[in-house]
């Protein structure tokens, strides 16, 4: 018995499933989830020493790579000043004026500790600076754990087969209208007739909750002008694409400008750290300036700030996300001509420095009914091969993959040898 076994043996009698938060279950691919002890830069080591090549970077945040020495070196001053005061500090300015300087559409900023949280105060925010309850999102997107947002939801929610989930009220559902992502005429079809009761349209720019979906040209720009017509709030969920796609994060890539943005992920450098943020008219609605309740013991955490703003420093420095890109398109295009040569049908495609692949014959793949046609069994076997080589990819068909900077030309030498292996076998 592997230690992961042991320990997943363990947590499964006190933590339902063994799990904190249900992908890392390996429901999605079969067998016991990976229990690890360390990691540094490009590298994971579970509790067995077994290296891997991590292609999740906890589901993100490590966009530099692990135990970033600036990070570390920002946490460990923090931590001998204290850990937190639950009070205004300075750094928690520095770490907003940092974040309106990297997204111009974002003219003030609220931080809160998690993706959800972000997601769910830009909702309260915008049905409260409306006045209207409905708000549209798109199948297979996913934006937290968000009641009103788990309505035919990616991640998780997809790769355990429950895009819907009991408990959230009828009541609540009813006010969220799901549409096909990419599909603008769908979307201006349903604003022809109740637009003016729609209070935000949120999505994921990038899908990246359903593999990897880019927008296809003139879905973005589709939905700032519906939203404009009818005085609806964009809302882009770049809690995943932030400071990855680009520096800017998507809205930056594809040139659209939405009116509230949620973030997470690199915003928090590995810490728990989520933020909201836009147009300075709306964002004066929040409380104490207006009415719009939100709020948060933990939120604007000195640690956490100190960790997020280093990486964001980090980020900021020219030439990152180039190169991020660069070491991205190198995997991306490796995985497809090792399917090539093995003879096996995949797409492939990326945004800055996620990327996806599919085991689909379709050359790309734009549409959740596209990625239900998927060959999940055949994503599982391969799955399966690459960690047994050593490379940790998300262990779900429905998750977008992502590049840390510390990965090396080696790293990837390392990585396209073993999926040249395991395409072979499928
Ligand atoms: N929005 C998107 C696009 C996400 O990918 C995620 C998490 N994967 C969330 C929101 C929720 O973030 P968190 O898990 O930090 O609550």
């Amino acid at each position: 018995m592997s230690h992961s076994e042991e320990l997943f043996e363990q947590a499964q009698k006190y933590i339902p499933g063994g799990v904190n938060s249900p992908v890392r279950a390996f429901r999605g691919v079969g067998g016991t989830p990976v229990f690890f002890k360390h990691a540094e830069g490009a590298y994971l080591y579970d509790e067995d020493n077994k290296r891997y090549i991590d292609f999740i970077g906890s589901w993100g945040p490590m966009i530099l790579g692990h135990s970033d020495p600036r990070i570390k070196a920002a946490l460990h001053a923090q931590v001998d000043l204290g850990v937190g005061y639950g009070a205004p500090t300075a750094i928690e300015t520095d770490m907003a004026k940092k974040v309106c300087e990297l997204v111009p559409s974002i003219e003030m900023v609220r931080m809160v500790n998690s993706g959800t949280e972000a997601t769910m105060s830009a909702i309260r925010l915008a049905r409260g600076y409306t006045g209207r309850d409905k708000i549209v999102k798109f199948e297979g997107c996913y934006h937290g754990h968000v009641d009103s947002l788990l309505v035919k939801a990616g991640s998780g929610a997809l790769t355990l087969g429950e895009p819907n989930s009991p408990g959230i009220p009828a009541s609540l559902a009813e006010h969220t209208i799901t549409l096909d992502f990419n599909d603008i005429d769908g979307v201006r079809e349903t604003f022809k007739k109740i637009g003016d009761q729609i209070a935000a349209i949120i999505v994921e720019p990038v899908a990246g909750n359903m593999n990897c979906i880019p927008p296809v040209p003139g879905f973005l720009e589709g939905l700032r002008e519906v939203c404009d017509e009818h005085g609806t709030v964009l809302i882009f969920d770049e809690v995943m694409t932030g400071f990855r796609v680009s520096l800017g994060g998507a809205q930056g890539f594809y040139g659209i400008t939405p009116d509230l943005t949620a973030l997470g992920k690199v915003i928090g450098g590995g810490l728990p750290v989520g933020a909201f943020g836009g147009k300075r008219e709306i964002m004066e609605h929040i409380s104490p300036l207006g009415p719009v309740y939100q709020a948060g013991t933990l939120s604007g955490n000195p640690l956490a700030m100190a960790a997020g703003l280093t990486s964001l420093n980090a980020i900021s420095e020219p030439g990152f996300h180039d190169r991020l890109t660069e070491k991205t398109n190198k995997v991306r295009d490796g995985f497809k001509a090792a399917a090539d040569e093995a003879g096996i049908p995949l797409a492939v495609q990326s945004a800055g420095a996620m990327f996806g692949f599919f085991f689909t014959d379709a050359p790309s793949v734009a549409r959740f009914d596209q990625v239900m046609e998927c060959d999940v069994e055949r994503f599982k076997k391969f799955f399966q091969g690459m960690l047994a080589e050593g490379v940790y990819l998300a262990p779900s068909a429905f998750e977008a993959s992502f590049v840390c900077d510390a990965l090396s030309d080696d790293d990837i030498e390392f990585t396209l040898a073993a999926a040249r292996k395991v395409m072979a076998t499928l």
